[in-house]
């Protein structure tokens, strides 16, 4: 089972090397804190996994009700819940995804992070390069997509965009469809179970379903 030192330290990993802007920058600019909740189906609850939550700040996060979700990342949080303790972004994962295999939830931590870097305004200001690679693949991903607003056609070629720039910095994915593949494990339509047969031109040697 996945701690939650290990969590932020991917999250944090990962958004300082895959994004022109920096997560540490980012976090620095607005004197913001990251936070990890847990979603947990047994309480029903949002239970604080890692940074400095109150007891009060719980209960305004929870105060909402409960969604269960395998993952999730909402930037500037206190736009919504103003009396929170801190100007912060939350990183959401679920008890269950703890115990996922090593690859899947780093891939699922890149999938988040890419919410994050456009729901924060940055990939507006300080755009991650989609190149004509990104495009076609984001196209591929995007037809097989469940529909979402959370996932459109800018999502799918940022995540593809992303993947590659993973890749180049030695994520341990076999190849960036093999990534993206795993990000977008739960956000595929059933018929299309098979991303990676779609994105990969190769055998099929990764294959794993
Ligand atoms: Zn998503």
């Amino acid at each position: 089972m996945f701690s939650a030192i290990e969590i932020e330290g991917f999250l944090r990993s990962y958004g300082n090397s895959l994004f022109p802007t920096t997560m540490d920058a980012y976090l620095a600019a607005d004197s913001r804190q990251l936070w990890g909740l847990r979603i947990d189906v047994a309480s029903r609850r949002m239970l604080p996994f890692f940074g400095s939550i109150s007891e009060n700040d719980e209960r305004l996060l929870n105060s909402r009700g409960f969604f269960d979700t395998i993952a999730g990342y909402r930037a500037n949080v206190r736009t919504y819940f103003p009396d929170l303790s801190a100007n912060c972004d939350v990183f959401l994962i679920n008890t269950e995804a703890l115990d996922y295999s090593n690859p899947l939830v780093q891939a699922l931590i890149v999938h988040e992070l890419c919410h994050w870097y456009i729901d924060s305004g940055l990939q507006a200001s300080h755009a991650v390069a989609i190149d004509s690679a990104a495009l076609s693949e984001g196209a591929n991903l995007y037809a097989i997509t469940t529909p979402s607003h959370h996932h459109d056609r800018d999502f799918c070629n940022l995540m593809c965009a992303v993947s590659a720039r993973a890749i180049a910095n030695d994520a341990p994915f076999a190849t960036r469809q093999d990534l993206v593949n795993q990000a977008m494990r739960f956000d595929v339509l059933k018929e299309s179970s098979h991303i990676y047969e779609v994105l990969n031109d190769d055998d099929g040697a990764h294959a794993e379903r």
